[in-house]
């Protein structure tokens, strides 16, 4: 997932579920391993069959849902995890049996659904429907999609919330097969997590297959307006119509982007690569979901500048996908492993000039993130402790940024043959297995360590690991491109007559500013936003407004490093472009922020103004960090 920036408040809610008249209510807690209720140590789920029904009117799913289930220890329940399920019936062996739905809705975990099984039963059916708070559902009406014809509706389950779409043993740990039909309204495309349709059906009917082990947390579907284009054999996108032709477009790339990630990963398992243009409220970046990656259109800036974010997901599929995070408190293991492949990729089909722009912009937002957790927090570790925390806590830039900056250490140390090496054989062999830290210690120990224990003492493991900041050997890139955005800034910024200056400037071989910045890419304009004064007068920001047109741009990475700047320096000129931009941008890293700047900075009359319109468009995970921050007026 490429969520960036922020670890997420949710409020505390508790429901009472609405439960069919057969279920024995019970208020006895399972024991809780790895953020799920399950039993999978005794009985484990192996393959799921199933069948819903998406309801546009009602906004929710009704559906069977089939496990196959392998009983190890002849235990005598199923325990699922449930999050605002309604359970209607539950069918083994073609006949009806009583559950057990715990009446603890807890805040996160939900609720634990225990199913008397005998020791050679190995088929259970579940009949339920969603609740419309299903927190891994976002449904959107027509108004609040890219074609405005149809309305829409979209998974996120990462971390936990696929137990708010199916019954299922919700831990990564646990991987499943999938067969699924999906009947939607006559008309609409449905799309998975698995072999996809290519053109509409007209009676609204889908049948899907993922025959490759995932966990429940890559289990996806998508419906509304939606059309496939083709990039090559095995890879192409998926979007709204009148955003398909761009998308297309910014993302020709990718093929090139596979077969540089099949130099590194090896080959590519999951037969088809396609990528999902997500409607403008997706929460965050993308999504790692197996054979078609879910997308934010903030990616589609034009210049294929933020195209490493595909690169991102398409990492995913050896790290995450293949071998993944045993627990959320190893996550480290999907994030920095994925952060430091996609820079890989993003450096064979650009250069190393590109990347170290990457490598640069991103060590500014992992040291922000230090700086705002504190250097001694234990969440500046790799090796978490989420153990009776929401596992949505994790995702701060420290297992991103901090885990991509260990590994390219490592890679500098040991040098890249040996590392792209040690790569290649981890994903080999660690293949559909659940990887914890010390398990992937153990495999560096054992193939990279072993005969250079002078390199293991220079990388320093145990500190980049299991303690706490940012150790002194941090590599760092070179940026020289980044260099010569400082030096322009600073003509800029010193010069008294600065906007009028249109004439060749000798001064360090430039001969024209202005064609320099014409060259820039997204990155480079960023880091001369970010590197500006944050106190800047009204007159230079106006200026700097003027000449170089911030306040209007399309590119959302640059917009939102404007409006932080301008919302601090009270330049009011870009208040109705702001306000266009949140009532039509869902992605929570730039939306968050937003209104909490504005808060911080005495407008928290606009601020509120604006988020009573925009907030329909949000997604409820947006919505809910939004609220938090008008509840508590959290000003830093
Ligand atoms: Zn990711």
């Amino acid at each position: 997932m490429k969520i960036n920036y922020f670890h997420f408040i949710f409020c505390i809610c508790s429901f009472v579920l609405f439960t069919a008249c057969n279920i024995k209510n019970s208020s006895s807690t399972a024991s809780v391993n790895n953020h799920s209720y399950a039993n999978y140590i005794s009985a484990k789920t192996k393959h799921l069959d199933w069948k819903a029904n998406i309801n546009f009117d009602k906004k929710i799913i009704e559906a069977e849902a089939t496990w196959l289930f392998t009983n190890f220890d002849k235990a005598n329940e199923i325990i699922f995890d449930t999050k605002n399920l309604a359970i209607s019936k539950v069918i083994i062996a073609g006949k009806e049996v009583g559950f057990t739905l715990d009446t603890t809705d807890h805040e996160y975990l939900g609720s634990a659904l225990h199913i008397p099984i005998e020791a050679n039963d190995s088929v259970v059916k579940i009949i339920y429907s969603t609740s419309q708070s299903a927190k891994a559902l976002q449904w959107l009406t027509p108004q609040q999609t890219a074609d405005k014809k149809m309305p829409y509706l979209f998974t996120q389950c990462e971390a936990i919330a696929c137990r708010s779409v199916i019954p299922c043993q919700d831990a990564p740990a646990v991987r499943i097969t999938y067969t699924a039909t999906i009947t939607v309204p006559k008309g609409m495309m449905a799309v998975m997590s698995a072999d996809n349709p290519q053109q509409r059906n007209a009676n609204g009917e889908y049948h899907f297959v993922m025959d490759i082990p995932i966990p429940s947390y890559l289990i996806a579907l998508a419906a509304g307006d939606i059309d496939f284009k083709a990039i090559d054999a095995r890879s192409g996108v998926y979007a709204e119509p009148s955003v398909l032709i761009n998308a297309a477009a910014e993302l020709c790339d990718m093929p090139n982007m596979m077969s540089a990630a099949e130099k590194i990963g090896g080959a590519y398992g999951w037969k088809r690569y396609d990528v999902l243009i997500q409607p403008p409220s997706f929460p965050i970046g993308g999504m790692e979901n197996p054979k078609l990656t879910f997308a934010t259109p903030t990616i589609l800036a034009g210049d294929k500048s933020l195209v490493s974010l595909v690169a991102h997901e398409l990492a995913h599929s050896w790290s995450g996908n293949t071998v993944t995070n045993a627990s959320w408190d190893d996550i480290w293991l999907n994030e920095g492993f994925t952060t430091y492949f996609e820079r890989r990729i993003m450096e064979n089909i650009t250069d190393t000039s590109y990347t170290d722009m990457l490598w640069e912009l991103s060590y500014q937002d992992m040291m922000a993130d230090i700086t705002d957790l504190g250097d001694t927090n234990k969440d500046t570790h790799l090796k978490l402790e989420m153990s009776g925390r929401d596992p949505e806590d994790a995702f701060t830039n420290i297992p991103y940024e901090k885990g991509a900056h260990f590994l390219w250490l490592i890679e500098k140390t040991v040098g890249r043959k040996a590392f792209d090496k040690f790569m290649t054989d981890y994903f080999r062999d660690n293949k559909f297995k659940p990887m914890t830290t010390d398990l992937a210690l153990k495999y560096m120990e054992a193939h990279l360590w072993k005969d250079t224990p002078k390199a293991k003492k220079e990388v320093d493991v145990e500190q980049w690991v299991f303690q706490s900041g940012l150790p002194k050997n941090c590599p760092r890139p070179g940026h020289t491109r980044f260099d010569n955005v400082e030096f322009l800034s600073k003509i800029i910024l010193d010069s008294t007559d600065l906007f009028s200056i249109s004439k060749t400037i000798k001064t360090g071989g430039i001969d024209n500013i202005y064609d320099k910045p014409k060259k820039w890419t997204t990155h480079e304009w960023l880091q001369f936003l970010r590197k500006l004064p944050r106190n800047l007068s009204l007159e230079k920001t106006n200026k700097l407004d003027k000449t170089f047109h911030f306040t209007n741009t399309k590119n959302s990475e640059i917009a939102f490093e404007w409006f932080m700047l301008s919302i601090g320096n009270k330049y009011t000129t870009i208040n109705a472009s702001l306000e266009n931009f949140l009532l039509h941008v869902g992605r929570k890293k730039f939306v968050v922020p937003l209104y909490k700047q504005l808060i911080k900075n005495g407008n928290y009359a606009l601020a509120s103004n604006i988020f009573e319109k925009a907030k329909l468009n949000y997604h409820p995970a947006t919505t809910r960090a939004v609220s938090e921050l008008f509840i508590k007026k959290e000003i830093k």
